[in-house]
């Protein structure tokens, strides 16, 4: 079997009936010397994690460190339960990441999936979808180890970093993975969610790393909220039978090479990008007097 590729994935868990999450689930107890339980409690810690980080966000919203952003994932979530929006339920799935992204620049206790300053895409996908589909709670965290997987395997082909690949390796791979579990804990088949995996990506191609200040504020909370969309509407798309025309695993290695040829500027060094704006430089200078 080939697990360095989301297609041997998907074909190995087509092949056995099963989900990629029961697939990941499995390889990871093969390469692991503890009791089979330790594997699925820590997952299990995660998603506790990661609800609670959702309520803290929605509830108790704070000031970032910086004070550039907060409680704007609150003011979406009053305006997802209180009027008609534009995109429907994805709004809930959004206020949920976006309050969680806030959290997390107010230092409030997050989940790297897969990193701090993506923390909000997977949480509020997925717990918008457990309110929605109302799943055992082990079906979440078996497209958790979906997630996971997908993020071990751009980690392995491309990157999760923004340094190294700029935001595209950060939230492009939170929304990739958030969009394959999503597809899973509805019901979809492991070649749909790795097909969300690839319209979800690729869709995020190129996109930079560029922190107002240096601080993960600007944009990295919005690109979250944005992300957490992006990741339901390919898992819609993929569950809907649509077919990436550039498969999921040509998708990560072309982010890799994007990655690669970024400029050092545009990859979380704040001299480039939305960093350099005029606004951006008002704040840095605005810091810098601190
Ligand atoms: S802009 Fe950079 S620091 Fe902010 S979330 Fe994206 S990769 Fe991370």
């Amino acid at each position: 079997m080939d697990w360095n590729t989301l297609k041997g994935l998907a074909e190995e868990a087509e092949k056995q009936k099963t989900s990629l999450g029961n697939l990941v689930y499995r390889g990871e107890t093969e390469d692991y010397d503890g009791p089979e339980l330790d594997i699925y409690e820590r997952m299990k810690q995660n998603w506790l994690v990661m609800k609670e980080a959702v309520h803290t966000g929605l509830n108790k919203p704070q000031k970032s460190r910086g004070g550039m952003i907060g409680g704007d994932g609150a003011k979406l979530h009053i305006y997802a339960n209180s009027q008609k929006t534009l995109s429907g339920l994805i709004i809930e799935g959004v206020s949920r990441s976006l309050a969680v992204a806030e959290l997390n620049a107010a230092m409030g206790k997050i989940v790297a999936a897969p990193t701090a300053g993506s923390s909000g895409i997977l949480p509020g996908v997925l717990t918008m979808l457990e309110e929605k589909l109302q799943p055992e709670e082990k079906k979440i965290i078996m497209s958790l180890f979906t997630a996971a997987g997908v993020g071990s395997i751009i980690a392995q082909k491309a990157s999760l970093s923004g340094a190294e690949g700029g935001c595209q390796a950060e939230c492009g791979s939170a929304a990739a993975m958030a969009a394959a579990a999503a597809v899973e804990l509805s019901g979809g088949s492991p070649t749909q969610a790795i097909n969300a995996v690839a319209l979800s990506l690729k869709n995020n191609l190129g996109l930079v790393c560029d922190p107002v200040a240096g601080l993960v504020e600007v944009p990295c909370a919005k690109r979250n909220a944005l992300g957490a969309a992006n990741a339901l509407v390919a898992a819609d798309m993929a569950l809907a039978g649509i077919v990436s025309v550039i498969p999921a695993d040509e998708v990560i290695l072309a982010m890799g090479n994007i990655g690669r040829i970024m400029p050092e500027t545009l990859r979380e060094t704040a001299k480039g990008g939305l960093a350099q704006t005029p606004t951006g430089i008002k704040w840095q200078e605005h810091f810098s007097k601190l």
